[in-house]
């Protein structure tokens, strides 16, 4: 028994993940009982899916990339964990859905290691997430969404309401054969330990993040 529905007519049938590459089982979680489907595809991934995923067309999805201080350990310097709380609890307020967890993808690509150490350069000397990366000789983003778009289509999954502020995420799933109908926003909230990456992330990288002005806004004000 699997989560994966018969194929419908006229559904290419996608046999990219092969069967000793992903493993299921239930999931029990304190948001309720999801369909855990791991998957291997270069890194090992979950799958969380929540409901019934009997219809294939615009699915509430979530593609996080993992961020282990984040969405581990609660760290304040970026939107991630929050992000992940969030998408998650709209998944199961709404019913059902799929979230994506992408391994591989620590600092937009770059590792852990590699990410700690542009902590560093932010830190003393002030440079932003993408600056910190160059300098170190890193490139800014080495994301492979490939991954996503596989599980999505071994799960069935045809068209997608992406939870996501991230405009080059829609154009990489869409390239991958996965219709991003909506973008639905994922906003966290702007502090004082996540503006300069939120800032950064919207005007360097085309992020929807309009959080960041009005947190910007109601700065200067306090200043004044
Ligand atoms: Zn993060």
């Amino acid at each position: 028994m699997t989560v994966r529905p018969e194929p419908a007519e006229g559904d290419a049938v996608d046999e990219a993940i092969s069967r000793e590459d992903v493993a299921e089982s239930d999931l029990m979680t304190r948001r309720g009982k999801f369909r855990a489907v791991a998957f291997r595809d270069g890194h090992e991934h979950m799958a969380l899916v929540y409901g019934t995923p009997t219809a294939h067309d615009n699915v509430l999805v979530r593609v996080h990339s993992e961020c282990m201080t984040g969405d581990i350990f609660g760290a304040m310097r970026c939107e991630c964990g929050d992000q992940l709380d969030a998408a998650l609890d709209r998944i199961v307020s709404e019913g059902s859905g799929v979230f994506v967890y992408l391994r591989g993808h620590e600092g937009r690509g770059i590792g852990l290691l590699a990410k700690v150490r542009t902590h560093v350069l932010q830190d003393e000397q002030g440079l932003d997430t993408l600056d910190s990366a160059t300098t170190l000789g890193f490139p800014i983003d080495t994301r492979d969404y490939r991954p996503a778009a596989k599980i999505l289509k071994h799960l069935r999954v045809r068209s997608v309401r992406l939870m996501s502020n991230n405009p080059d995420k829609i154009r990489a799933l869409e390239a991958n054969g996965i219709a991003v109908v909506e973008r639905v926003p994922l906003l966290a909230p702007a502090t004082d330990h996540n503006v300069g990456y939120l800032t950064a992330k919207r005007d360097r990288l085309g992020h929807d993040l309009p959080q960041v002005d009005t947190f910007s806004s109601g700065y200067s004000y306090n200043r004044t």
